[in-house]
């Protein structure tokens, strides 16, 4: 029995699902975000993910509209302090924000919005039928309930709904089926910042760092002590299944907090639940290595200690679904912009592998078009995908998945699929014109 039917039901409340709700819901699509954990904004709050990464490419923000909507309300309660420019010269800018901040002003920017949320509930399964998915079941504390909707989008990260409806995907690198590393983020707090600081200014040659926007910067990232990371490794603190070579670390909005992305678990598979579950525990025991050795080690953190590690392991690729149009990593490098283009990104190809980054930039300034094809598949047609789990390649995956660009594409899906169902048509034939306008005149920056 159907207990309540909606106009669009998003699968996962991550930063992009969030988005899509928002902007579904603010055209007047009655909205509901199926949610298992208890909070909003998936990775980017419940694995501590932090900044946000890069709303600018080049001296252009490129990133505009929703996403940019929520960093500036985060900025007037003092959970941001808004863009800044990257020292360490990895991208043009960087957004640091507090978690908790985070939490509280999607869910309020989405509840505003007359969005519905349903919390600690988890899909189990879907039901499709002449190609339409026609109701979904889902696992909730008073056990499964069957709900209906005109659209559904899949902002699971996992690619879980359009599994679960039949859509073809492919996990990880084509050759080999190898996603990348996971991480396990953890959060320091009671960090002496101005020695931390100080050390780095005065070592400039140990870091990736550009001193002049370093020493302006009202929150840093430091990126380096690689000779104290090799001696610990050398000695047994850190152990040899963390991949890592440096320290990756950034400050939160909060003075003295720092998050690194600093563990590293390879060879485990984020979508086979055993290995999945093992991860946990790996990331977890590393955490615990880099709080004694940044204690003994780093100049800053001998009273820090930990205050969270992710809730859940960070997962950065798993599944890609196979779309109306795969995105390639030439598409991005030769900065297309495609006609039916529904955001622009300027973050590079950055895949995190076993002990190194491989990071493709653009030249500074370049930019690419995330097309409306790469959302949608051939079969269904009432599924929009958004999010990291949208149809790119392996190595295109890894640089559209970073949270600012997840969001400029949710803005766009959630408009898309409020317009599909308002109009009962099929989600490949909404108006790209439109739809682009649209994003244009709510402040995007489509091109
Ligand atoms: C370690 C790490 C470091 C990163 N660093 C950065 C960084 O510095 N800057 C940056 O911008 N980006 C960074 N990223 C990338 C970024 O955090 C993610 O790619 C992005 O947050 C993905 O957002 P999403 O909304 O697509 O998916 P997710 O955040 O994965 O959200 C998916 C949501 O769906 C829910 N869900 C899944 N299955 C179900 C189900 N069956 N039923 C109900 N709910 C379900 C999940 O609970 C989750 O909340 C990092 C990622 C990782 C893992």
């Amino acid at each position: 029995m159907i207990e309540r039917k909606y106009d669009v039901v998003i699968i996962g409340g991550g930063i992009s699902g969030a988005i899509a709700g928002i902007a579904a819901a603010r055209s007047g699509a009655k909205t509901l975000i199926i949610e298992e954990m208890g909070f909003l904004g998936g990775a980017l709050t419940g694995s501590g993910v932090n900044p946000m990464m890069t709303f600018h490419a080049g001296d252009v923000q490129v990133i505009r509209g929703i996403t940019d909507e929520l960093v500036q309300n985060l900025v007037k309660i003092n959970k941001s302090p808004g863009h800044i420019k990257d020292p360490g010269n990895f991208t043009a800018t960087y957004t640091p924000i507090d978690s908790e901040g985070m939490k509280y002003e999607l869910e309020k920017m989405y509840r505003d919005a007359g969005g519905t949320v349903l919390f600690h509930s988890q899909l189990v399964k879907s039901i499709v039928d002449d190609n339409k998915i026609t109701e979904i079941q889902v696992l909730t504390r008073n056990g499964v309930i069957n709900i209906n909707s005109s659209v559904f989008i899949d902002a699971s990260g996992d690619a879980v709904l359009s599994v679960m409806s039949g859509v073809p995907t492919q996990q990880g690198r084509e050759s080999d089926g190898k996603t990348q590393d996971m991480t396990m983020t953890f959060k320091m707090v009671d960090v002496d910042e101005p020695m931390l600081r100080k050390y780095v200014v005065e070592h400039p040659d140990e870091f990736w760092v550009d001193n002049d926007k370093f020493n302006v910067a009202k929150r840093v990232s430091v990126a380096g002590f690689k000779r104290e990371w090799a001696q610990a490794k050398q000695d047994g603190e850190i152990s040899k299944s963390n991949g890592r070579d440096y320290l990756l670390m950034f400050g939160t909005a909060n003075e003295g907090e720092f998050v690194f992305n600093s563990t590293r678990i390879s060879d485990h598979d984020p979508t086979d639940p055993w290995s999945l579950s093992d991860a946990e525990y790996i990331g977890r025991c590393q955490c615990h290595e880099l709080e004694l050795f940044v204690r003994r080690h780093i100049p800053g953190f001998a009273n820090a200690h930990i205050v969270m590690t992710g809730p859940n392991i960070g997962v950065r690729s798993s599944r890609q679904i196979e779309g109306a149009y795969q995105i390639t990593a030439a598409d991005l490098l030769q900065q297309r912009i495609p006609d039916d283009t529904i955001a622009i990104s300027g973050y590079p190809i950055d895949i995190h592998d076993e002990t190194a980054s491989n990071v493709t930039k653009l030249p500074y300034g370049g930019y690419y078009g995330i097309p409306y094809r790469a959302l949608v598949t051939k079969q269904l047609s009432n599924l929009i995908v958004t999010g990291r789990c949208i149809s790119a390649s392996f190595e295109a995956q890894s640089a559209i998945r970073t949270t600012p660009t997840v969001g400029a594409i949710g803005e766009a899906v959630g408009d898309a699929a409020a317009v599909a169902a308002k109009n009962n048509i099929d989600v490949k034939d909404i108006n790209i014109k439109q739809l682009r306008k649209k994003l244009i005149d709510d402040g995007g920056f489509i091109r």
